[in-house]
């Protein structure tokens, strides 16, 4: 359904391409009203379930100073193989002329590269020459000579170990969580919000005690497919392929749970989502081991989460280059904590849910977004303008929105128009104020899954916890 959401997401307002009227620039797009909201309720699951774990968060600046990455490493490796083709002046990644030219190996380093492309004859995907150059190619903005653009929200929480671990009174294990832009220069953005130059990340790093990697105990969650990178592909809870030894420390094991139950609550299907392990020559240069969970869109997988074992690396590199010391002392022992580091990217998140919650009933669009996810809860509709049902239905809007501040009020066409278009924004209720409601004070209440609708008292609709109820699920139309 990708290509449906992308259609439904800019007709109806959750995100287009930016600068349209301008041409348009790859790797930049817009949030419409709708995906405000949507990509508000992601965070948000993101969010309380970290704080259920106790997570603290920080928010610091996109724009960051060259000792930063030249410390963390990003200056000298955070750089995709890259290839031109001097002939057209097209510039791809080196995985997509490989892949291009049916070459399975993916060279490691520039010189591997170099030797590839100085032995095969590799076409061009664009005009078919033969492509001789290839390069390194930093994604890293650089704003003005001494400053970059994040690549990643992490460096900041990294900076600013000791600022935390002192609000945190030096306790291990601690969580910090940072929501906020990520930049890169990608050189081939593709696919809507899947590759962007400038994207949504939340990220947490937890620190540990390098002598204890445990976090809470695993509890046994719903199979998942899990590809570690000996090839084979496994169905098991992620507690079983702890136990089995697949996925190295109970720590890792248990964020890799959490990202399973955070997609999950935000809606992604268990069935379209599987863990991933990086190759060893696939790891980003700070991580020691590294899972993506993938979502399925189509008959494609993509990474939406990376959860990558971090190890001490930042902070040792930022204790050497800054002379800041980031250990912590535990019982007489001086500690510099590892880090383990799941890293959400929303876009894509947000993208995968549209894709799969996308349905059709009788022809028309329906998004079946978990009730609580939705951008509007409720959507108020007099039957008619006239003989006072608009006055009505107006009032009622008003109270709903004493109690709930997602209620949409639509007068627009046909009433079945009207319920059309909030089944395909994924508003789960829709309220219709008519002629009986004249005589009886109640509304019709229609459910967005089944289309059933019944008659309620708008006083009952108006007791504080009915609209919550009806979308946290717990009453049943
Ligand atoms: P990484 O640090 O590369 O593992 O990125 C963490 C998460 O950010 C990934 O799982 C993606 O969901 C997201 N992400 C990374 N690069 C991009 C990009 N160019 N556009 C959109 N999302 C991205």
């Amino acid at each position: 359904m990708y290509e449906e959401a992308v259609e439904l997401a800019k007709r109806r307002g959750f995100f287009w391409p930016s600068f349209s009227i301008y041409g348009g620039f790859a790797g930049f797009y817009d949030y419409g009203p709708l995906g405000v909201l949507l990509k508000d309720n992601i965070v948000r699951v993101w969010k309380e379930e970290y704080l259920n774990d106790g997570a603290i968060f920080l928010d610091s600046p996109n724009v960051t100073p060259e000792p930063v990455f030249r410390a963390s490493g990003h200056l000298a490796r955070f750089s995709d193989l890259a290839a031109e083709c001097e002939h057209c002046k097209n510039k791809f990644k080196l995985e997509t002329v490989l892949e291009f030219n049916k070459i399975k190996y993916i060279p490691a380093t520039l010189q591997d590269a170099e030797e590839l492309a100085g032995q095969s004859n590799l076409k061009c995907p664009v005009c078919g020459s033969i492509i001789k150059k290839v390069y390194d190619f930093n994604l890293m903005y650089r704003v003005t000579g001494d400053y970059y653009l994040r690549p990643e929200t992490a460096q900041g929480i990294f900076v600013n170990f000791k600022l935390l671990a002192n609000y945190n009174r030096g306790k291990l294990p601690m969580i910090v969580g940072q929501q906020g832009k990520g930049f890169r220069n990608e050189i081939s953005p593709r696919q809507s919000l899947i590759r962007l130059r400038e994207f949504n990340q939340c990220e947490t790093e937890v620190f540990l005690d390098p002598e204890n990697l445990e976090f809470r105990e695993l509890y046994d969650f719903k199979k998942i497919i899990m590809r570690p990178n000996t090839g084979e592909e496994l169905y098991i809870s992620v507690k079983e392929a702890y136990e089995k030894g697949i996925i190295s420390s109970q720590a890792f094991a248990y964020f890799v749970l959490k990202t399973q139950i955070i997609l999950e609550k935000i809606g992604i299907s268990n069935e379209r989502l599987r863990f991933r392990q990086h190759d060893p020559d696939e790891r980003a240069h700070y991580a020691a081991d590294s899972w993506d969970a993938e979502g399925l869109i189509d008959n494609e997988w993509f990474e939406i989460v990376g959860i990558a074992n971090r190890t001490d690396f930042d902070l040792k590199n930022h204790e050497g280059s800054s002379g800041e010391q980031m250990r912590i002392n535990i019982n007489g022992r001086d500690v510099m904590p590892y880090v383990i580091e799941p890293s959400y990217g929303i876009d894509r998140i947000l993208l995968t849910l549209i894709s799969q919650t996308m349905d059709k009933r009788d022809g028309k669009n329906l998004l079946r977004l978990p009730y609580y996810m939705a951008p509007y809860h409720v959507a108020v509709f007099p039957l008619m303008k006239k003989d006072s049902l608009k006055e009505r239905a107006e009032e009622l809007y008003s109270g709903l929105k004493n109690i709930d501040k997602y209620v949409l009020y639509d007068e627009a066409g046909t009433i079945g128009k009207r319920y059309a278009r909030q089944d395909e924004i994924g508003t789960p209720y829709c309220i219709t104020v008519d002629y009986q409601t004249l005589e009886d004070n109640t509304v019709t209440l229609r459910n967005r899954d089944t289309a059933d609708q019944e008659r309620i008292k708008i006083d009952d609709l108006l007791k504080g916890d009915y609209i919550k109820s009806l979308i946290e699920n717990k009453l049943k139309l």
